[in-house]
């Protein structure tokens, strides 16, 4: 029986690095009406070139010393979460080792998960001061835009097209995408998956990068990777494309699937902030930057990918101003 360390270690390469659950609402409450294969869907977003107006990895420098837990400067939107006594963290419930429900204890937990714990530990002394909302991956930028969350913290890809709705903080995790095939198949990547039926999440940067394959297989969208998984399962969909880290927790609850490829992207993991208020973001990569030099990023690191081996060195940040 495979193991979860063996099938970790076999599936997940990572890239170069270039430089209180309260809220159940799930997904399931929010699913497009669309759940069968749609050639349709997939023109729209293939057209689209790649932005790169930017350089997505740069966010907002830190300003000064990091105020102590439980006293945030007066007038900022930390002293706002302060004194709501919670922050407000969006992400999924289905990205097993980043955001998935324990079945035990119900909670919802994982690498993301403790992203977002470690923000609630700066603002209010405490990570367990936090409320999770379940969101898919298409709402991700308008729950943050439109203060539903505070931040989004959900594999979710700093890109130059979402800079324009949101903020990302300095990137905490470098992905890449691959695909996710029958055991007995002989594709070694998405160049051999032509003419296939590929699924990804709706509203995810793999949806339209399998859209914009030279090999041109059909872009299926369904509203989780967990919806993708069930329609792999029936034989609906040839394959499943998407970030490593996400193929690593597909393809440890199916026995006869296994991850292949070469890495098509690079997928940059920033968390999503309103850019209302950028003394967030600031405060936010100030947490990050100690929680790299201080041995936190790595112990996060072990707890959650340690089945990979020893962890490699956090990202490096970048700024833009
Ligand atoms: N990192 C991706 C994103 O932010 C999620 C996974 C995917 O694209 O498949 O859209």
């Amino acid at each position: 029986m495979r193991t979860r360390a063996a099938a970790l270690v076999a599936a997940l390469t990572l890239l170069a690095v270039t430089a209180c659950s309260g809220d159940t609402s799930g997904p399931s409450d929010r699913v497009r009406p669309e759940t069968g294969p749609s050639t349709e869907q997939a023109a729209p977003e293939a057209a689209a070139p790649a932005d790169t107006s930017c350089n997505p990895r740069a966010s907002r420098r830190p300003s000064g010393a990091l105020p102590a837990a439980g006293k945030m400067p007066a007038g900022t939107y930390m002293r706002k979460i302060q004194e709501r006594g919670y922050l407000i963290l969006g992400t999924s419930q289905d990205t097993l080792l980043f955001s998935s429900r324990n079945p035990f204890t119900g909670a919802i937990e994982g690498f993301d998960v403790d992203m977002g714990r470690q923000i609630a530990q700066a603002v209010l002394g405490d990570p367990g001061k936090i409320r999770i909302k379940v969101i898919p991956y298409a709402d991700r930028s308008e729950v943050v835009a439109d203060g539903t969350v505070d931040i989004v913290a959900d594999t979710m890809t700093a890109n130059c097209a979402r800079w324009k709705d949101t903020d990302f903080s300095s990137i905490y995790y470098d992905a890449g995408q691959k695909v996710l095939v029958k055991s007995t198949s002989d594709a070694r990547g998405i160049d051999d998956l032509g003419g296939k039926k590929i699924c990804a999440a709706e509203g995810s940067t793999s949806y339209t990068n399998i859209g914009a394959a030279a090999s041109k297989p059909t872009a299926v969208a369904l509203a989780t990777f967990g919806d993708c998984l069930v329609a792999f399962q029936r034989n609906e969909v040839d394959a499943i494309s998407t970030d490593d880290t996400i193929l690593v927790g597909l393809s440890a609850q199916d026995p006869y699937a296994k991850i292949v490829g070469p890495a098509l992207s690079k997928e940059p993991y920033g968390m999503a902030i309103s850019n209302a208020h950028q003394e967030f973001t600031r405060f936010v990569n100030a947490v990050l930057e100690k929680n790299r030099a201080n041995g936190t990023w790595k112990k996060t690191y072990e707890r959650w990918l340690g089945d990979l081996g020893p962890a490699p060195a956090p990202p490096a940040a970048e700024y833009r101003d």
